[in-house]
């Protein structure tokens, strides 16, 4: 096919013509401007492939620094968050002892002040006296 429809006046008109010979209105998408999509194309797939990269290679380091170190250095938790999270864990342990489970008070708080070794016995003590004081 040499010939091809221009799309504003229907005539037909020459495959390679940019401008129609016949309304004189420039024929679909120029060189220039596919040229310019091109390379638009292919900046935004490098740039999406150089995103990929580094996330991955930050994904990678982040790894290795977790096995090099053992303890992230995470800020330590406030007396708050202690009793928080013993009173939560006590509430929880106390509603299974009310639904007919052999655990009492005692028992739940061995099991919670256990869960709360990771905060150190000075942190987590405070919060199971703050406790037992208020319940
Ligand atoms: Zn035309």
């Amino acid at each position: 096919m040499t010939e091809k429809k221009c799309a504003y006046c229907a005539m037909m008109i020459p495959n390679e013509a940019n401008i129609c010979p016949h309304c004189r209105k420039p024929q679909g998408v120029s060189l220039g401007v596919k040229f310019f999509l091109g390379v638009l194309f292919i900046i935004v797939v490098a740039y999406t492939l150089n995103i990929i990269s580094k996330e991955n290679k930050a994904r990678s380091v982040g790894s290795m620094r977790g096995a090099s170190v053992a303890i992230p250095s995470r800020e330590m938790p406030s007396d708050e968050q202690i009793y928080r999270e013993f009173e939560r864990c006590m509430n929880n342990a106390m509603a299974h002892a009310k639904a007919g489970r052999t655990l009492d008070a005692r028992d739940a708080s061995v099991i919670c002040m256990s869960s709360l070794d990771k905060f150190g016995k000075e942190q987590w003590k405070k919060a199971v006296d703050l406790y037992f004081s208020t319940h």
